[in-house]
């Protein structure tokens, strides 16, 4: 079967067609030779997205979203991926860009009249939008990166003494998502991991080795590497033994502590939560506080989030020029940070795209995207 669909209302915005076949081997081999036979070639990675956006039918932020929509693992990620697609992201772009215009304008229309008086309102006026548009990119970027975050999943560390039962948990937490807990090739203290679902979210458990004084430069190696991975993760799981003593000292940021082994009678600490990992008892209580944080990590409520640390890098290139032009003492250097302001924005978008970036962005895409 053959599936025709002429441009401009195509993926591609150009003529296309798709042939239905099936599914042997050998007969997509022949097909694909006598494709070539005739002149065609077979498409580079992303190679479809990438004339759509040069064609016009989506700008950079939407074909991004294309990917991320292929790659979503969990709900949340397609509920995101899926609301950057209908273009709301590159919306916001294209709002502040506008802005941005008007102020250029205005600001020409300052440098041309100079030397004639102008009242003073129209400096103060252009001044306070600048402020305005400042503050909103601001807002934008102080987004505690949710939008990344849930992009690319959210790291929970586990860590403890030795002993204290954190594998044991790790693999009680994975079994209901059908984990794989694969021990990673290196040290016998090595970290394990276990990639979970949580609220929505992809989560990797990450179980670090023991916190405690190494015995050897091996296990020293192990722990130094427990206390990095636990200093990047988004949230460290600090498990003791009910009954016993927190040992956690030198790990800073967002801490969710857990008293394991509870069904040995040892008492629980306040503000932990109290499981055992061989009976299970306290693990759904868990689950749903993990889930909680997972999600407060992620969640937001207001307009679409930065899903990449692209669109972040080109925010607060704007808004640092945005900065400078307020301080610039002449109209001309007003008007030309407002212009390379301009730009970075247009680069989140596409309307300012060079071949490298293009080339990196869609490279990442599979075949037939
Ligand atoms: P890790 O060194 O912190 O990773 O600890 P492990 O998960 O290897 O567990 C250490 C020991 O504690 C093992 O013998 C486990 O079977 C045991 N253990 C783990 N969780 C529990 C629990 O909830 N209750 C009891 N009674 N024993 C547990």
């Amino acid at each position: 079967m053959v599936l025709w669909m002429p441009g401009p209302g195509s993926y591609t915005g150009e003529d296309s067609a798709e042939l239905y076949l099936h599914g042997g081997r050998a007969v997509l081999d022949g097909v694909a030779d006598a494709l070539v036979v005739l002149g065609a070639r077979p498409a580079e990675p992303g190679e479809f997205t990438r004339r759509a956006f040069l064609n016009g039918r989506m700008d950079l932020t939407t074909a991004e979203a294309v990917h991320d929509l292929v790659a979503a693992e969990t709900a949340e990620q397609r509920r995101q991926a899926l609301r950057q697609l209908d273009g709301a992201l590159g919306a916001v772009y294209r709002g502040w860009a506008e802005r941005l215009r008007m102020l250029l304008a205005h600001q020409e229309a300052l440098i041309d009249f100079s030397d004639e008086d102008l009242p003073d309102p129209v400096e103060a006026a252009l001044l306070a939008e600048l402020d305005a548009l400042a503050g909103d990119m601001a807002a934008a970027l102080a987004d505690g990166r949710r939008g990344e975050r849930l992009r690319e999943g959210l790291v929970f560390a586990v860590v403890g003494q030795p002993n204290v039962g954190k594998s044991s948990l790790i693999n009680a937490l994975a079994e209901r998502d059908v984990a794989i807990v694969s021990p990673l090739p290196g040290t016998t203290r090595d970290a394990l991991e276990a990639r979970v679902v949580l609220g929505g979210v992809p989560v990797t458990l990450v179980d670090t080795a023991g916190l405690r004084e190494a015995a050897d430069a091996i296990e020293a190696e192990g722990v130094r590497r427990a206390r990095a991975r636990a200093a990047e993760a988004d949230l460290v799981i600090a498990v003791i033994e009910a009954g016993g003593h927190a040992v956690d000292g030198g790990i800073d940021g967002r801490v969710l502590r857990v008293a394991n082994k509870v069904d040995l009678g040892g008492s629980v600490p306040s503000g932990a939560v109290g499981v055992s990992a061989l009976t299970g008892e306290g693990l759904d209580a868990l689950r749903c506080r993990l889930a909680d944080e997972a999600r407060a990590l992620t969640e937001s409520g207001g307009p679409p989030p930065l899903t990449r640390a692209r669109h972040r890098a080109a925010l607060q290139e704007a808004r640092a020029l945005l900065a400078e032009s307020r301080e610039a003492d002449w109209p001309e250097l007003r008007a030309e940070s407002l212009r390379l302001a301009l730009r970075a924005l247009g680069r989140v978008t596409g309307e300012v795209a060079s071949e490298e970036i293009l080339g990196l962005i869609f490279g990442q895409f599979c075949i037939g995207k």
